[in-house]
């Protein structure tokens, strides 16, 4: 069995069952962050450095997207040969209304429509023979639904 270990390290909890980004939450004023501060809350007005790590919601709104019709430049690297397109979505998570980006799972740009609800889900990105490194990626909830 191969080590699975998230594309950056504390970013992601990369158990299956329970798949989540990892923000950092300001015990001060609430603000939650993403990608996760680590110093001191973005807040201008606060500036606390009492951060902690929270899990970021896994359900959100479709909010734009977008087709990676071409290949991308490196550090890219491509999962296929040739290379397939994808699409990237923009998703508006639920409770703490921020947009994150990422890779769509299950569907391409012809499947997506803004305002459709998305799930986190994970999937390999990189693959070497003792090490799985897993991503992130949104799913249209109703892809699951139908399956
Ligand atoms: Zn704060």
């Amino acid at each position: 069995m191969k080590k699975r270990i998230p594309a950056v390290e504390g970013w992601l909890n990369i158990d299956p069952a329970h798949p989540r980004l990892i923000g950092t939450k300001c015990s001060d004023c609430g603000s939650i962050f993403f990608p996760r501060e680590t110093v001191r809350c973005r807040n201008p007005r606060c500036g606390s450095s009492r951060l902690e790590a929270t899990e970021l919601s896994s359900r959100g709104t479709l909010w734009s997207y977008t087709g990676a019709e071409y290949k991308p430049p490196e550090p890219y690297v491509p999962r296929t040969d040739p290379f397939q397109p994808f699409a990237i979505a923009a998703v508006e998570l639920a409770a703490e209304k921020m947009v994150i980006l990422g890779q769509v799972d299950g569907v391409g740009v012809e499947g997506l429509k803004v305002g459709m609800e998305m799930e986190l889900t994970l999937d390999t990105l990189l693959e070497d023979d003792e090490t799985e490194t897993i991503t992130w990626k949104w799913k249209p909830v109703s892809v699951r639904e139908n399956a």
